[in-house]
């Protein structure tokens, strides 16, 4: 009989009679598996990675476990199926595209999941607007249209300014504010063209324009167990983001808002995790806050994306994804208390589209006081594609600071030393 196994991380904790597998779901462009596989390997976990990968390819690099996510049933079968030969204690998404997925396969599985229904619910904008707006959460005016509709026509009889966005695309990708008729139509042309470009059938694809909501906007980092919510932090995003395209940039955690706005903004999660039937693992929230109250704009299935989550610690130095992969396997989960003092993160704009050529001032950036990391993430001689069609940043800024305030600071200081040769990308055009 092979002998139970402690790992350092859980030696003292609990005692495991096997080793815990984890299944971490990812598409090949992710940030995240880095952090979660280290935070597997500080537990003792086994991770494996299942990867959105066409067949051919994840046999032609070996890869293990390669997995078609726009197929989530397909997906869930194959995952079960490995799960057979190999046993599996938990599936988690690490991003949007494989929320569906990790639903699918834990259902299969009987391990504990969000119901596959709830997470389409958090994946497709206007099913969950619908979901809302059934439990009596608060929604801006909604519909959707078909691709093929003559924009002209929605354009007349939508009230202004509104939001165009795509329903099942993440990262702010397509999602255009439109003042007017003209702008609407422009805005709806532009968000087809990237829909098609990403080979979305267009007689099955919608768009869906709601009400623009002014306001500030917030992020919840949160963990559902049993339905019940529990915030790991909340994120103000002191930028205003008014349009025309919604690039995030700065998170500065404590918020910064009245206790009373923060204890609305966590009411209002809870109550939409609950609309929608999210019930079990990470969610990650982005609201706004007017006079009119605090709204949902999405509730995802997933923890925050990027590379954002590395300045979260909890208790004595633990991090996000070590909490959600204990949460996950049935871990006891420590302290949820953050340090006292306050983080923030810059996801860096691309400024402009072309090939990115060089990058200074990152010794600058580096030294300015609070500044605790500066991660170039787009490569040289690379081209750049910014919002509303592009999917990435130029990087990340990542700080530490006494008050919210002095991290935003340090941010800004450290983004101001940063300097991108950004070439345009010629088109070539034949003679003839
Ligand atoms: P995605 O999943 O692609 O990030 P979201 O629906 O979260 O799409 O929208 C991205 C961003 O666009 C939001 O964070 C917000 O800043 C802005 N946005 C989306 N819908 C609205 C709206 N109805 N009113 C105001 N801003 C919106």
């Amino acid at each position: 009989m092979p002998a139970p196994v402690t790992t350092p991380a859980l030696a003292g904790v609990r005692t495991l009679d096997h080793r815990p597998r984890v299944i971490l779901l990812i598409s090949p462009a992710t940030y995240r598996a880095g952090a979660f596989l280290d935070a597997a390997s500080r537990l003792g976990l086994e991770a494996v990675r299942g990867i959105d990968l066409p067949h051919a390819l994840a046999d032609y690099w070996d890869v293990p476990l390669g997995l078609d996510f726009t197929r989530p049933e397909v997906a869930a079968a194959e995952l079960a199926a490995y799960a057979a030969g190999h046993p599996v204690d938990a599936i988690l998404a690490l991003d949007d595209s494989a929320t569906l997925v990790a639903a699918a396969a834990s259902a299969r599985l009987g391990l504990p999941h969000n119901d596959p229904a709830s997470a389409l619910a958090a994946r497709d904008k206007f099913v969950m607007r619908q979901r809302l707006a059934a439990a009596g959460v608060p929604v801006p005016t909604y519909r959707r249209e078909p691709l093929t509709a003559d924009p002209a026509t929605i354009a007349a009889d939508v009230t202004y300014p509104c939001v165009v966005k795509p329903l099942r695309l993440s990262g702010s990708r397509g999602v255009i504010r439109a003042d007017d008729p003209t702008t609407f139509v422009a805005a709806w042309e532009r968000t087809k063209r990237l829909l098609l470009g990403e080979g979305h059938d267009p007689a099955a694809t919608h768009i869906l324009v709601e009400r623009f909501l002014p306001g500030i906007e917030v992020a919840l980092e949160g963990l559902l167990t049993g339905g019940e919510l529990r915030v790991l932090a909340l994120f103000d995003k002191p930028n205003p983001l008014d349009g025309p395209f919604f690039e995030e940039t700065i998170y500065v955690t404590p918020s910064r808002l009245p206790a009373a706005t923060q204890q609305a903004i966590t009411t209002r999660t809870a109550e939409s995790a609950a609309a929608i039937g999210l019930r079990h693992g990470p969610v990650h929230a982005e609201l706004r806050v007017n006079d009119d109250g605090v709204w949902l704009i999405e509730l995802a299935g997933r923890s925050i994306g990027g590379l954002c989550s590395s300045i979260l610690e909890f208790g004595t130095g633990i991090t996000l994804e070590e909490l959600i992969l204990r949460h996950a396997v049935g871990l006891p989960l420590p302290g949820l208390e953050r340090d006292a003092g306050a983080a923030g993160v810059m996801m860096i704009p691309i400024p402009q589209g072309g090939m990115l050529r060089a990058v200074y001032g990152q010794d600058e950036a580096r030294a300015v006081p609070g500044i605790t990391g500066v991660e170039i993430t787009a490569k040289l001689n690379h081209p750049l594609v910014p919002l509303p069609e592009g999917a990435s940043y130029l990087g990340f800024i990542f700080a530490r600071s006494a008050t919210p305030a002095a991290a935003e600071a340090a941010l800004r200081q450290a983004h101001h030393f940063l300097r991108f040769t950004i070439e345009p990308t010629i088109m070539l055009r034949s003679a003839l």
